[in-house]
């Protein structure tokens, strides 16, 4: 057996480095929720329901092996020129048996942290587990036809439709990550310069300023996967007139933003991880910024990518209070 780095390691050793890895990657997510939640008081009451599986997400993606890499080919360059993504999400989500193992491992911290809905997914965890519902031919049907028959079995487990897909998203997110990054070394010399991700055609949820030259890179919403992109466009509508976009942000905390679109009406949040002192992690990063979604949202702009994240009611109340905080200094909230 080899580890990541291609060395050469007996099973024991093997296994004793997934375990110190995992362990490693869940405690990054601990420290950043810590650090955020001490940052902004104000964000504690949206994280704390998401600790638990947060960690556990990164926990079990650290000790995925890397499979997927080895038999995917490399896209034909010209088509992935025009735009066509490397695969789709309906490939990723895929799982296969895999959903027994995410349904164990991630449905005990997700109904932790969120009791409204514990015990339907308490129920989606049974169905899974005894067979009775099989997400891969739940996801071929709703990603063919959004408005497809809700089955009987899908019923029973008593979801809100939306909800259930964000359940299933979040189950399947390690599993999805991994595949993605497998990918993703066999575009590294390819161009791409659409705003959607070129691993799987999704929108981004996070945009993200890094490096010396402050290049802008998109983080996708489904699989993670990151890419760079034009600094000044929009994303969604591919925009490039100043007047299209506005920067927002809260007083006292510049680094974080929403870039709204006035000619699409999408946002998406974004960071500039130039001027912070510690590495990010993404998926922190996405839930702090929160109340910036709940104020572009207020303002009746639409996520550029609905992540299900956009809908957490907390960040409602986060939102008044960043607001409430940065009205005091200068008479406005936000500056443009
Ligand atoms: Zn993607
Ligand atoms: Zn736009």
């Amino acid at each position: 057996m080899r580890n990541r780095d291609g060395r050469r390691l007996s099973e024991e050793e093997y296994l004793m480095e997934q375990e110190s890895l995992a362990a490693r990657a869940a405690g990054r997510v601990a420290d950043a929720l810590k650090k955020t939640s001490e940052e902004n008081r104000y964000l504690r009451t949206v994280l704390a329901p998401f600790a638990g599986l947060l960690m556990e997400q990164a926990r079990w993606k650290a000790e995925l092996p890397e499979t997927e890499a080895g038999n995917a080919l490399a896209p034909d360059a010209t088509r992935f020129g025009n735009g066509i993504p490397v695969t789709d999400r309906q490939s990723l989500i895929c799982l296969g048996d895999l959903w027994k193992e995410a349904a164990e491992r991630l449905v005990p911290p997700f109904a932790d942290g969120f009791a409204e809905v514990a015990d339907g997914l308490r129920r989606l965890q049974y169905a899974i587990l005894k067979g009775g519902f099989d997400p891969d031919s739940y996801w071929s049907r709703v990603l063919k036809n959004r408005n497809a028959a809700v089955p009987d079995e899908v019923r029973a487990i008593g979801l809100e439709p939306e909800v259930l897909q964000f359940a299933l998203i979040q189950l399947a997110k390690p599993v999805v990550e991994r595949r993605a990054e497998g990918l993703q070394p066999l575009i590294k010399s390819l161009t791409w310069n659409k705003g959607y991700c070129p691993i799987c055609g999704s929108l981004p949820e996070l945009s993200l300023l890094k490096g010396k030259e402050g290049h802008r890179w998109l983080r996708c919403a489904f699989c993670a996967g990151e890419w760079r992109f034009h600094r000044t466009t929009c994303p969604n509508c591919e925009s490039q007139k100043p007047d299209d976009i506005e920067l927002c942000y809260v007083e006292g905390r510049e680094h974080e933003r929403v870039e709204l679109c006035h000619n699409c009406m999408t946002y998406v949040v974004s960071v500039d991880v130039r001027t912070l002192a510690d590495e990010i992690v993404p998926e922190v990063a996405r839930l702090g910024l929160l109340h910036l979604d709940a104020i572009a949202q207020r303002r009746e702009f639409r996520p550029m990518n609905p992540t299900g994240w956009t809908k957490s009611a907390p960040a409602g109340a986060a939102a008044d209070e960043a607001s409430g905080r940065a009205s005091g200094a200068s008479g406005g909230t936000m500056l443009h």
